[in-house]
């Protein structure tokens, strides 16, 4: 249960105070800060709550969608992802997720190198609070709009090219499973993984954003892959996020003690 955390999205009726409680009550120690959580409030408060409950701020999520079609959006970008890791100190994040985007009106390759370009003018202020920009490669079904990095691998090679220690891997079971490559890119992107997500790939997946699975629920060879992972040296965070339109209509406090055990039983 030590190594336990929840993305708010996934207990997404929950505001911070109240996630924080449940959480804390049911004995679960790390959190996934969505930033919609905290809004509303200042940061100081947000992260007083956490500390009160005994809560780290596992990652916060998210920063990301480099590429752009205008200067301005370019440096948009650059300012937002500059607060999310404003944001990420004073949570006491240790890593803000990036969600790298990609833009239908500009090639991969285009897209690619904005995203290359875009966490390279990240890296000195990331330095300079101390928190990492974890790359979290998306499945390719979101390459149109959401994110160009698909892969371990692609994320492995940013990271190399970048040469930055504070450039790291969320590696997302959602997202790699179906990787031929998994086995040896995982243990090419090796220490340079920082974040472990969770959930499952139900068949048939009836939304490609809103339909995922409690762990135990679909075909993702979860524990085989963390065995992997760990393999590296990972023995971080293991962090829920689950976005279901399904389980977000169920009874909050009934599907919380469903998400620890399926951690137990399927992780
Ligand atoms: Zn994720």
């Amino acid at each position: 249960m030590d190594r336990l955390a929840i993305h708010t999205i996934t207990t997404k009726a929950w505001d911070l105070p109240t996630a924080a409680k449940k959480y804390a009550d049911a004995g679960v120690r790390g959190m996934g800060v969505w930033r919609q959580w905290l809004d509303g409030r200042p940061l100081a408060e947000s992260r007083q709550i956490l500390d009160d409950h005994g809560i780290t701020a596992v990652s916060l999520v998210r920063g990301g969608f480099f590429p752009h079609l205008t200067p301005e959006e370019k440096q948009q970008s650059i300012d937002d992802n500059h607060r999310a890791l404003d944001e990420a100190a004073a949570m006491g994040a240790s890593q803000v997720v990036l969600v790298c985007g990609a833009k239908p009106e500009l090639s991969l390759t285009e897209s690619r190198k904005h995203i290359t370009e875009g966490i390279a003018a990240c890296i000195p202020h990331a330095e300079k609070l101390g928190v990492k920009l974890a790359i979290e490669p998306l499945h390719p079904m979101y390459a149109d709009c959401r994110s160009a990095v698909n892969t371990l691998g692609q994320s492995t090679d940013i990271i190399e090219q970048l040469g930055s220690t504070r450039v790291g891997i969320a590696a997302d079971v959602y997202h790699i499973w179906w990787d031929p490559n998994l086995e040896q890119e995982i243990q090419r992107a090796g220490k340079h993984i920082c974040g472990f997500h969770v959930c499952d790939w139900l068949t048939p997946t009836n939304d490609f954003l809103n339909d995922r699975g409690l762990m135990g629920e679909g075909c993702i060879d979860i524990q085989g892959i963390r065995q992997q992972i760990e393999a590296t040296g990972f023995n971080d965070w293991v962090e829920v996020e689950i976005f279901s339109d399904r389980w977000w209509s169920h009874d909050p406090d009934e599907y919380l003690t469903k998400i620890i055990q399926a951690y137990k039983n399927h992780v």
